[in-house]
């Protein structure tokens, strides 16, 4: 669910202050109202979503909006998941870090872009932490919830960076330990001052620092997910999230973290939305599998939704379609992503 749209920061690789202007909230209100009438319909995850999510009240006069708003969510029975993205490291404030770490319903996840490790490559973004900052945000989000699974954007290439600000990159991502890492090549994009700067970077070089960075966050995805096995999960059963498991009899969910698991069919039937519980037995470096039996299955009102959906669906007659509007609620909107993503 959009919390904001716009963003007010002025990322030189960035196009999305020209395209969107101004960061714009939506009032507290009508946000938890949406989210409650959601939830009556059986959603029972949300994830909020601005381009700078988490400085989300600047534009309503109130620097702590998001936090009260992340533990709003708390109060909101039926809702069992809150997740957010991507919010920046700058406006990353401790009443932030707390709300996480005290409303249960807010999952231990974080998804934070990085960028670049780098100091004087963050100048040339225009992006006003520095990595000290950054990873003293790490430390605190580790020390507050000690599970949590933070992942992040990075940016190789960008115009200006030298081997050693690669190498200050790797630094913060064996410091940060990762979970996961959606890594690119920078890659001018018209209408954005980098796009205009000296010293681009030639693309053999930008794809020989990427393959290395990659190399490394595998390394460290595959060590941070071989500590989950033996752990025992909550799964929220997902759908079209596992290609094979038709083949191999599986089906797959997300754990608290966001990390995907794929676990054994259970005899008894299990719909997306449901809950069930199980045990990790091995990792791969970007999913979990969970081999034995399901411990323990909770049908859910998400799950009876789903199913509610499903059997409409089926009994709606097949014919030619016109074009007409329907009538109903309307299907969602395609999420917007979040801004610091680069694409
Ligand atoms: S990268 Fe993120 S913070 Fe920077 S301008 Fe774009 S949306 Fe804003």
């Amino acid at each position: 669910m959009s919390i904001s749209v716009g963003c007010n920061n002025t990322c030189t690789f960035c196009i999305v202050p020209a395209l969107r202007g101004k960061e714009k909230d939506r009032r507290p209100g009508d946000i938890l109202a949406e989210i409650e009438a959601l939830v009556g319909e059986g959603v029972s995850e949300i994830t909020l979503l601005g381009q700078n999510v988490n400085a989300y009240g600047s534009d309503i006069g109130d620097r702590e909006a998001f936090s009260k708003l992340l533990r709003a969510c708390g109060t909101i029975d039926g809702l069992e998941r809150v997740r957010f993205t991507s919010p920046h490291p700058r406006d990353f404030t401790d009443d932030v870090i707390a709300a996480m770490a005290e409303t249960p319903n807010v999952m231990p996840q974080l998804h934070m872009p990085l960028q670049s490790g780098s100091d004087p490559v963050l100048k040339a973004m225009r992006r006003s932490y520095r990595q000290e900052r950054y990873l003293g945000i790490i430390e605190k989000v580790r020390d507050a919830i000690p599970h949590a699974a933070i992942s992040t954007d990075i940016i190789v290439g960008f115009p200006g960076e030298t081997e050693e600000d690669f190498q200050q990159t790797l630094h913060v991502v064996r410091e940060a330990r990762f979970a996961q890492a959606f890594t690119f090549q920078y890659s001018k994009r018209p209408g954005t001052p980098a796009a205009e700067m000296d010293g681009q970077i030639p693309k053999k070089v930008v794809q020989e620092r990427y393959e290395r960075l990659v190399a490394l966050q595998e390394e460290i995805s595959w060590e941070e997910n071989k500590k989950q096995v033996g752990r025992t999960v909550e799964l929220m059963v997902a759908e079209g999230e596992g290609r094979k498991d038709g083949a191999t009899h599986r089906l797959s969910g997300r754990a608290p973290d966001s990390r995907l698991v794929h676990f054994t069919k259970p005899e008894q039937e299990v719909r997306p939305g449901d809950v069930v519980t199980v045990e990790i037995t091995y990792a791969a470096p970007h999913h979990l599998l969970a081999e034995g039996a399901v411990l323990d299955v909770r049908r859910t009102r998400a799950g009876d939704a789903w199913e509610k959906r499903n059997t409409e669906k089926a009994a709606r007659p097949a014919g030619v379609l016109l074009g007409l509007p329907k009538v109903g609620v309307p299907e969602p909107l395609p999420a917007v992503t979040g801004g610091c993503a680069v694409d």
